[in-house]
């Protein structure tokens, strides 16, 4: 049976662009009212227009990078709505280097957007998960569970996602929140192509990812959206 989710709240970041917009138009799809963040105000309009309910739809461009467009986050969506029930951590971004090549800056930026922004959000928005037994679903990658040459800095920011998602699910547990996170292999979105792959470089890079695959092929938003919703739901309670 189908629950009801009408006046349910969702926070969605990187909702501008593949796996967070899928994740925005899967939560409005079940009845979920939506907070969608990116910097892009353009493409969250966009977004907003793929969405069942354009009114249950609250657009707020910010960076996850910068604590008071955080807060604003917070702030404006219990404003609007008046709870909070999940938070969607799935902006994110990735970039080459190795332990040669990776600035300073390089490595700051990727912990700041990867790791910085989802714990700053989680932390601003726990009072209102803990009011409503809420959950928290960090998009990790398969690359915080397995190393991969040449994106050190993105493997290192996946795997402190991941240890931060334990240690808070087992921290909030007691206040009945839940925290989760997913952990793709590759999914085809704008993430490769906004790091510098060009064309010809992304199609190689999909072809050859078909042998890495077990099932011989590449995923697709959607289906890392319904897993994001189940554990984001009340049904993974
Ligand atoms: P996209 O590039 O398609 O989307 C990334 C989203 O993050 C965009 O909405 C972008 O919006 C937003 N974003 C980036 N930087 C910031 C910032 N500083 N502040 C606010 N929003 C920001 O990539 P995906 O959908 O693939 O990526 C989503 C998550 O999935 C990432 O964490 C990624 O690491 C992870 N992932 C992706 C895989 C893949 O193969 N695609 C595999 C495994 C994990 P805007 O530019 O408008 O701010």
């Amino acid at each position: 049976m189908k629950s009801d989710m009408t006046g349910k709240v969702a926070i969605i970041t990187g909702a501008s662009s593949g796996i967070g917009k899928a994740s925005a138009i899967k939560f409005s799809q079940e009845g979920y009212k939506v907070t969608i963040v990116a910097r892009d105000k353009k493409n969250l309009e966009a977004t907003r227009q793929d969405m069942v309910s354009p009114d249950d739809v609250l657009i707020i461009p910010a960076d996850v990078t910068n604590e008071s467009n955080i807060e604003k986050v917070v702030a404006s969506t219990v404003q609007k709505w008046g709870r909070i029930d999940v938070v969607v951590n799935a902006a994110g971004i990735i970039g080459s280097g190795t332990i040669q090549t990776t600035t300073l800056s390089d490595w700051d930026y990727m912990m700041n957007v990867n790791v910085c922004g989802p714990f700053y959000l989680i932390q601003q928005a726990l009072p209102y998960l803990i009011e409503q037994k809420g959950a928290v679903v960090n998009v990790s990658s398969v690359t915080g569970l397995r190393a991969f040459p040449g994106i050190l800095a993105y493997c290192t920011s996946k795997a402190a996602i991941d240890q931060l998602t334990r240690c808070l699910a087992l921290e909030l547990a007691k206040d009945g929140v839940r925290v989760n996170a997913v952990n793709p292999g590759v999914v085809v979105t704008q993430l490769h192509r906004r790091s510098g792959m060009d064309e010809d470089k992304y199609a190689a890079f999909l072809e050859h990812s078909k042998t890495t695959h077990p099932l011989g092929r590449v995923g697709k938003p959607e289906e890392i959206a319904d897993l994001i919703y189940f554990l984001g739901s009340p049904q993974s309670a």
